[in-house]
């Protein structure tokens, strides 16, 4: 699938979109480009759910569909919140809160219950709620990454296992270039390594490549 992106051409040091590939220089995380990328198509001023006017450093970017339930960090499932809306969305996907918010206070603590037990059953069974046609799944030997592996934290680490070793399926997709390199979601490759786990789900984005030339002149 692709990432949206702007319809422009854009240089900037970390990246470059030229005819609608995204070159990411090696080494700088996808996710703040992708941030960037959001603001700059989105806007920074006023929250997506209730209009109200929010300081720039005061804007959250909220993930429609959540990252509890497999949603990837990319220009189209983020959309611009301030704290208060985000927070309260929490676990819900854009359409289930559109549903909360119409509904009365108490409807709405029914309604969160229900939701909570569906969340956690869906988990146990192994699926997501993102678009089935999102995700591919990719043989962990063909993954390539671009990540220095002597940053890793281990405490991120665990914390991804933990959930495997709970559920056995990870949390959230990994995000993977169009030669699958790894753009996200690193950590599991890592658990999936250490487990022998052939294969982890991935989202491949067809318009993205890391530019690993350029690996020498940063
Ligand atoms: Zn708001």
């Amino acid at each position: 699938m692709n990432i949206i992106l702007p319809t422009k051409n854009v240089k900037t040091k970390d990246f470059r979109i030229v005819d609608g590939i995204l070159y990411v220089r090696y080494g700088k995380s996808f996710q703040n480009i992708v941030y960037g990328l959001t603001y700059f198509m989105k806007g920074r001023t006023f929250c997506y759910y209730c209009k109200k006017k929010v300081a720039r450093n005061e804007m959250t970017l909220d993930h429609m569909y959540p990252r509890s339930t497999g949603g990837p960090t990319i220009t189209q499932n983020l959309i611009p919140a301030c704290k208060d809306c985000n927070s309260q969305k929490s676990y819900m996907t854009f359409e289930q809160y559109k549903t909360y918010l119409d509904l009365s206070e108490q409807e709405r603590t029914k309604y969160l219950a229900k939701l909570s037990v569906f969340k956690e059953g869906i988990k146990n069974i192994g699926i997501y709620e993102i678009p089935n046609s999102w995700i591919t799944p990719v043989l962990v030997k063909d993954i390539h990454t671009a990540i220095d592996f002597a940053n890793i934290s281990e405490t991120k680490f665990q914390k991804v296992k933990s959930y495997y070793d709970m559920y056995h399926k990870f949390q959230v997709p990994m995000l993977l270039d169009r030669n699958l390199y790894s753009l996200d979601g690193f950590y599991v490759l890592f658990v999936a390594k250490a487990n022998n786990i052939k294969y982890v789900p991935a989202i491949i984005l067809d318009n993205v490549e890391i530019n690993v030339n350029s690996k020498e002149k940063s």
